[in-house]
């Protein structure tokens, strides 16, 4: 019986301690509704990711970063997105959560590729493949390979692209997942359509849509539908397109997938269009163009000015024709310059020479081999062959020097990016107050006076609050100086807040002062920003035993360029610094102008 009891005391231990460890329940809640009701996954992470930043819960920080990003994507938000991956990835890093930051490159990956960043999106790729690598996550490296795959097919690499699914396939088929195989399938059939093998590419998409119809998967069966649709307008068998690209637009429509919803409407009006139906045509090319620019999905708005372009074209409205011909012209331009398909293949050779090594060494003592048979030969061979063998040799000797060449540069590229990333990692430490995590003076030094400049030159006013805690001295001598900083984290985190919804940024400027830079605001809207502070600190009644009101408060001091006549940052600052002097002497707890 005693055992017993010490057995269930153990139990619930146990599991106190792993719910202690677990993860919030509102975020497995909301990954759940990522792709159904993106607007309410984001409604549970919002106040997640605040919560996570005030408790310093960096990994749940990260992944509900994370979610929020794939949900904005989900809602055809990217530039959102971007913004709470690139957020996401800088938790997981400073934090060091591997798994994470290779997720969130992962993710960030697939978003570049979506946008037309072929190049930013392979070095994503490859950094997420390297950490799921050293973690031997099997599913995260099939679902990056086969990413990988996607690129080198956009580039017209596509025997590699290939390459890549096989890899991707193989692995996927040791484990349970369907989707992912199916998504492979299809892509593998693209690069065999741009090979120009249509035969094998339907034979690669029906198998695609032959599993999709195992699961439920709406997105898998409208790629492929979507992609037959496709092949099937080349081998001009239109109503066979049709009704497939009807179906991939249904898929797409049925979960609201916006990405890839773009894409199957400007199919399917392609279709129209071959069928000489104009005006369904059009219609679809514009709700196409709607989406895509919604989501600033670059790529595809040049193809549909292109068909624009040709529609007006046919139907004889040439001047149309000719403005929707300038705008495709002036964005193919513009495309051309995002990436850079030779660095795409360097980075690729380097990636591919590294997981290959055992290759290459046996590769070598073949040719070690060869070499030794070659020096038995007779020497009458040699001297008949001395000519072309010269020739040769040279050829060789300048293959060789190509290929160091291109070796060392592809290596010089990803030495030069591991330094950007160190250098960015540390610029950001060296400008961030590790006990507020608010910018550091010397951040402030640098930022302050730039945006003095920026604001003169637009002809835009800027404010300065300058606040200082109260009575912080006793505050300190009478609880410590551990609970000192402690009140200042505090403190910092409620300004953070108070600043979230708006453009302008706070630093720690010394011991408990505050700098706050309000770009583009006079003294009527700093006053705002500063009394809010003021009163949620007092709203928190942090206690004080040494102060008048026994509790924590701030005075706050404030001035703009046009209210003290100069952009000089020395002179705005003096004023700033007079009215926090009046703040202080006026009785503390106040805002003074
Ligand atoms: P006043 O209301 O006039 O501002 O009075 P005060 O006591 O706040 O002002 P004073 O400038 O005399 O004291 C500031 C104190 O802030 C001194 C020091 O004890 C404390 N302080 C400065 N930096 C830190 C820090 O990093 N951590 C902690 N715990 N205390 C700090
Ligand atoms: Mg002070
Ligand atoms: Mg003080």
């Amino acid at each position: 019986m005693h055992q017993l009891r010490i057995i269930v005391i153990l139990l619930q231990l146990l599991a106190v301690s792993f719910c202690a460890a677990a993860s919030p329940p509102e975020l497995s809640q909301a990954a759940q509704h990522i792709d159904s009701n993106p607007a309410y996954a984001l409604e549970l992470l919002l106040p997640l990711i605040e919560q996570a930043q005030e408790n310093e819960d960096s990994k749940t920080e990260a992944i509900a970063l994370r979610y929020a990003g794939m949900a904005y994507h989900r809602m055809g938000k990217p530039a959102d997105a971007a913004l709470f991956l690139q957020d996401g990835l800088s938790a997981a890093r400073l934090n060091g959560h591997r798994a994470e930051e290779g997720d969130l490159l992962n993710t960030f990956g697939i978003y570049c590729f979506d946008i037309g960043m072929y190049e930013q999106s392979q070095r994503y790729f490859l950094q997420a493949l390297e950490i799921r690598k050293q973690s031997d996550d099997t599913l995260g490296i099939a679902r990056t390979t086969n990413n990988l795959g996607r690129i080198q097919d956009k580039i017209g690499n596509f025997d590699r692209a290939i390459e890549y699914y096989q890899e991707s396939l193989a692995l996927k088929n040791t484990t349970a997942e369907i989707n992912g195989r199916i998504l492979t399938l299809s892509n593998m059939g693209l690069a065999y359509k741009g090979k120009g093998d249509l035969e094998q590419a339907i034979r690669l998409y029906q198998e695609a849509l032959l599993l999709s119809e195992q699961t439920t998967y709406p997105e898998g069966e409208g790629y492929a539908q979507q992609n037959l649709g496709e092949a099937y307008r080349l081998l001009g068998r239109l109503d066979l397109s049709l009704s497939h690209c009807t179906k991939a637009l249904d898929a797409y429509r049925s979960v609201r997938y916006q990405p890839r919803l773009s894409q199957a409407a400007f199919e399917t009006a392609l279709t129209y269009q071959a069928l000489k139906d104009y005006p369904n045509a059009e219609q679809l090319y514009n709700e196409a163009l709607e989406l895509a620019t919604s989501q600033n999905q670059q790529e595809l708005i040049r193809d549909i000015m292109k068909q624009l372009a040709l529609l007006s074209e046919e139907e004889g409205d040439l001047s149309s024709a000719l403005s929707y011909f300038k705008r495709f012209v002036a964005l193919q331009d513009a495309l051309s310059s995002v990436y850079n398909r030779e660095k795409i293949l360097i980075l690729d050779a380097e990636h591919r020479s590294r997981y290959q090594q055992a290759e290459i060494t046996l590769l070598r003592r073949d040719a070690e081999l060869n070499q030794s048979k070659l020096q038995q030969q007779h020497f009458i061979v040699f001297a008949l062959s001395a000519l072309s063998l010269t020739a040769l040799g040279s050829i060789y000797y300048f293959r060789r020097q190509v290929k160091l060449r291109r070796a060392k540069e592809a290596e010089l590229l990803i030495v030069t990016q591991a330094l950007q990333e160190a250098n960015s990692r540390l610029n950001h430490l060296a400008a961030t107050d590790s006990l507020t995590k608010l910018s550091n003076r010397r951040q402030f030094d640098q930022s302050y006076p730039e945006d003095c400049a920026r604001a003169k030159e637009n002809g835009l006013d800027i404010a300065l609050i300058l606040a200082d805690i109260d009575f912080f001295k006793q505050y300190n001598d009478q609880l410590g100086h551990l609970a000192g900083d402690r009140c200042l984290r505090q403190v910092a985190s409620l300004l953070r807040r108070c600043l979230k919804e708006t453009p302008y940024w706070a630093a720690r400027y010394g011991g408990e002062e505050f700098a706050i830079v309000l770009y583009n605001a006079g003294v009527a809207e700093a006053a705002k920003v500063a009394e809010c502070f003021r009163r949620s600190l007092e709203n928190l009644t942090l206690a004080h035993p040494l102060s008048p009101n026994g509790q924590i408060t701030i005075s706050l001091g404030i001035a703009s360029a046009l209210s003290c006549g100069s952009y000089q940052p020395d002179v705005l600052f003096k004023a700033a610094d007079d009215a926090l002097y009046l703040a202080k002497s006026g009785g503390r707890n106040q805002v003074q102008q």
